[in-house]
């Protein structure tokens, strides 16, 4: 029971086994920041509704007047 004995040993202390992945070094501030260029959200695109003119969001149905693609898909005001 060689193997059994040594199993006890390495996990005697409880804490042994949750340990987790530790980095080897410290990222620096730049590499850090060369990290986060790209997580900046942007902000929302509109274009102007070709029916009625009001500001909606690009492949989405028109807020104010319900229409997308040149028909009423939703009645006036009900989409959110
Ligand atoms: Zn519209």
């Amino acid at each position: 029971m060689v193997i059994k004995q040594r199993f006890r040993h390495r996990y005697s202390d409880p804490r042994e086994i949750f340990k987790m992945a530790v980095p080897k070094k410290k990222i620096s501030k730049s590499r850090r920041n060369m990290r986060r260029s790209h997580d900046a959200l942007k902000a929302n695109t509109y274009e102007e509704c070709s029916a009625c003119g009001e500001l909606k969001r690009p492949h989405h149905v028109c807020a104010s007047c319900g229409q997308y693609n040149g028909r009423e898909v939703v009645e006036a005001g009900d989409a959110a």
